[in-house]
């Protein structure tokens, strides 16, 4: 995913020059906020805490080659996007194409000219600010504002790594609203949308932690992602959902069970612990939750139920 926009961008000097440092803070000051790094090793961790928006990187560190941390930072998916400018005077055959060969954006050459450094700043900031927009958008349900089923479908993914590397619960839930179809059918599809609106609002504000995602998996079902989590914590935070869109209090069409709109539930938990990675995907336990979904609707609606792992492993 790409680091946060601002209004106020982030840019990251890292030169071991401190003269350099101070004239370059000098002339960017104008576009935003600026840090500084003497070394590599100081610098990496800076990225690492909070990835900026720009970086003005030195190609001769005294710790670790320039070229080397841009590569090292273009094949991490978290910096990738980051835009690299170079600062050098190194200006030996073959440069220009090392310095884009390992993903930089531009380079800047010393002694360095004020106006040129701003102007290439100016245009890698708007171009990096336009792709964050884009992504954005991409990644987004227009009529929810939740993630939408692209961005879930690669975050599942993610997490799902995550979640083996780092030996920690990953629970799946799909949340659909119930006899929406009677809904649409009574009120219409502009009250429908409304209905829909209001239980998405309810649903993101129901995920507090940052690595949660709630998405709009498409028509009037929803997903969550909530990584570290387990079946008990789970279930409070699903309950307390359940309860919460039943107390909404939006009255359903006439012949629906329940006076108001309620959703039903299905949950499933990927435990590296205690469950073999090697016979589990992400789409096993989107299934094994959908499992557990239809047996909420089976079973009445306006409920939730869990299913484990197991019972929609592949058969051997
Ligand atoms: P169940 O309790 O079994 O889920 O019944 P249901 O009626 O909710 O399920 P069904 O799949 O039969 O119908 C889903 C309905 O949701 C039909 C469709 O028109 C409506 N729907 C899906 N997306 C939208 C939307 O964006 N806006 C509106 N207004 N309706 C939508
Ligand atoms: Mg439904
Ligand atoms: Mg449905």
């Amino acid at each position: 995913m790409l680091s946060a926009y601002t209004e106020c961008p982030d840019i990251l000097i890292v030169d071991d020059d401190s003269t350099v440092v101070i004239a370059l803070k000098k002339t960017l000051e104008e576009f935003g906020r600026i840090r500084f790094a003497l070394n590599a090793e100081q610098a990496l961790i800076m990225i690492n805490e909070t990835p900026p928006n720009l970086i003005l990187l030195d190609m001769g560190l005294p710790d670790i080659n320039g070229l080397d941390i841009c590569a090292r930072l273009k094949q991490n998916p978290e910096t990738t996007d980051i835009p690299i400018l170079f600062i050098t005077s190194n200006i030996e055959v073959g440069f220009e194409e090392k310095v884009f060969d390992v993903g930089a954006a531009d380079y800047i050459l010393k002694p360095l000219n004020p106006r040129v450094v701003s102007a290439r700043v100016k245009t890698h900031l708007a171009y990096h600010r336009a792709i964050q927009l884009l992504d954005k958008q991409a990644h987004t349900d227009s009529m929810t504002s939740l993630a939408n089923r692209r961005a879930f479908d690669k975050q599942v993914i993610i997490e799902f790594k995550r979640a083996l590397r780092a030996k920690h619960p990953l629970t799946v839930a799909l949340i659909d609203i119930d006899e929406f179809k009677k809904y649409n059918d009574h009120f219409g599809h502009i009250a429908g949308d409304e209905c829909l609106k209001s239980i998405a609002k309810v649903l993101g504000e129901s995920v507090k932690r940052p690595a949660d995602m709630a998405a709009r998996y498409g028509g009037e079902e929803f997903a969550f992602i909530l990584p570290h989590t387990d079946t008990n914590g789970a279930r409070k935070l699903l309950y307390k959902l359940l309860k919460t869109v039943e107390q909404l209090n939006l009255t359903h069409a006439p012949g629906a069970t329940y006076q108001a709109v309620t959703v039903s539930i299905g949950y499933s938990t990927f435990n590296p612990e205690n469950t073999s990675s090697i016979e589990y995907d992400p789409s096993t336990i989107i299934e094994t939750a959908d499992i557990a979904l239809y047996e909420s609707k089976q079973n009445g609606r306006n409920c939730l139920h869990y299913n484990p792992l197991a019972l929609a492993a592949p058969s051997t």
